[in-house]
């Protein structure tokens, strides 16, 4: 059960593997491709039904997660046609890196996306993810064609990408696609979990950083999201105009 894994109480699917290797990442044992269970599509929808009515009284449903979810794109794409067919909404959580020719398949189904921006700057992104920002930036641009919602999430990592500069180019970031945008979560990194590094054996690379003020973190999340409230109120005004 999820309940800040998009609308509503949400059953959450967690797949394995992922492309990204975020230097801050709170499941590291879900970073590679060998699962140890596999489901079907008639398994998810199983589960689901299991818990509809919860669905049903808070607007919520399932969602997928990583692990990046994006890499088994032609499952999600089944799964959410079937979970869509038997009236359950569907969430996706990515950080946008994926198998691209299963996006348009996948986003058919899809009602709302939780879009994880890690960093603007290219020579960052490549430091705290391992990757360069083409797959994100090209996610973004696939979103156009998109029909549901999208939220935005940012982890906040103090003395890094707690600054009001940041605010604005994830803003500019996600300019093309801000009326679907419904809010930019500013989530405060933490320190919960990094155990698991040590008992995997490998490395934390923030041991020494410490975890960002959650109360700090919400400044910016009314900053941002004020913004962002702002820039749709004069795009609808300069298409009026137009
Ligand atoms: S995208 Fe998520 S699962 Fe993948 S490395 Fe980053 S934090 Fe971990």
């Amino acid at each position: 059960m999820g309940l800040v894994d998009g609308p509503g109480i949400r059953t959450v699917f967690f797949l394995q593997g992922c492309p990204l290797k975020c230097s801050y990442c709170h499941n590291p044992d879900s970073q590679h491709f060998m699962g140890d269970k596999r489901i079907t599509v008639d398994e998810v929808i199983e589960t689901a039904n299991r818990y509809r009515e919860y669905y049903d009284a808070s607007g919520g449903g399932v969602t997928f997660s990583g692990g990046e979810a994006l890499m088994q794109g032609e499952f999600v794409a089944e799964a959410f046609k079937a979970l869509k067919k038997n009236g359950i909404s569907t969430c996706l959580d990515t950080s946008g890196y994926g198998v691209i020719r299963h996006y348009e398949s996948v986003l058919k189904y899809t009602d709302h996306i939780l879009l994880d921006i890690k960093h603007v700057d290219e020579a960052e992104h490549l430091k705290l993810t391992g990757r360069n920002m083409d797959g994100i930036k090209h996610f973004i641009d696939v979103l156009s064609g998109f029909e549901g919602k999208v939220t935005i999430r940012h982890v906040m990592i103090p003395d890094q990408t707690d600054h009001y500069e940041m605010m604005d180019r994830i803003l500019e970031m996600v300019n093309t696609i801000q009326k679907k945008v419904d809010k930019i979560e500013i989530l405060p990194y933490h320190k919960a979990g990094t155990e698991k590094y040590s008992q995997l054996n490998i490395p934390y690379k923030f041991e020494m950083v410490p975890a960002m003020d959650p109360a700090k973190a919400q400044v910016y999340e009314s900053y941002i999201n004020a913004r962002l409230e702002t820039m749709k109120i004069m795009e609808s005004e300069h298409l009026k105009a137009v």
